[in-house]
């Protein structure tokens, strides 16, 4: 790294590189590019930035991304609230809204398990989907009870063991639900996140009991 720039400059370059895919030559020359930048645009960026860190947060069912306490998902009456689609990531809704085939809720668990990283049962929002299972989920206002459950997880290793865990808890809790994973098909070892939405529809599609 050049340390010659004054400790501002470095500053920002440190920061942009540490975004996913942003390596240091691409950083120095987005810092500098905001250098040349008017002070408008420039403060357009930072003013967008603290906006979502501080608007944004979780909603209170699913755990997708919202500005509300509820999501727009969860807030609409046309969704099917006995159908629930368990995602890893906040973007992993947008693909599978892109197929246009899906009409139940999700359910976000804030990644996938890996006692390596650890990361354990306990730091996703698993015992939450449980409880909306159970109906103590806040949404059941609205709704009938949870008929099916789709484990969406990435076709990862981590993904895999996430779905396999979950099926696991969910039979011994509710033996009565429908629990789905997506047909294979999906690039094994991707994200859901670059899934194409004709493929990710006929994985909803073909879903299979688990
Ligand atoms: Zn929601």
């Amino acid at each position: 790294m050049n340390t010659s720039y004054s400790p501002p400059v470095q500053t920002l370059v440190t920061e942009l590189s540490r975004l996913p895919g942003i390596g240091n030559r691409t950083a120095q020359r987005l810092a500098f590019y905001i250098l040349r930048a008017s002070d408008e645009d420039a403060n357009a960026l930072a003013e967008a930035i603290r906006e979502v860190k501080e608007k944004i947060g979780l909603c209170e069912v699913c755990f997708n991304l919202t500005d509300e306490a509820r999501c727009r998902i969860c807030e609409d009456p046309r969704r099917d609230q006995g159908l629930i689609c368990v995602v890893e990531e906040p973007s992993d809704v947008i693909p599978m809204e892109r197929t246009h085939e899906y009409h139940g809720v999700y359910h976000v668990l804030g990644g996938a398990l890996s006692p390596i990283d650890g990361i354990d049962p306990e730091d996703l929002k698993i015992a939450e989907l449980l409880a909306r299972v159970d109906g103590e989920g806040g949404a059941s206002d609205q709704a009938g009870p949870v008929r099916e459950i789709v484990l969406a997880t990435n076709p990862t290793t981590t993904g895999e063991a996430t779905a396999l865990h979950i099926a696991e808890e969910l039979r011994a809790r509710a033996p009565e639900l429908t629990v789905t994973r997506l047909a294979s098909g999906l690039p094994v070892g991707s994200d859901l996140e670059y899934a194409d939405e004709v493929t990710l529809g006929k994985a909803l599609a073909g879903r299979r009991g688990m």
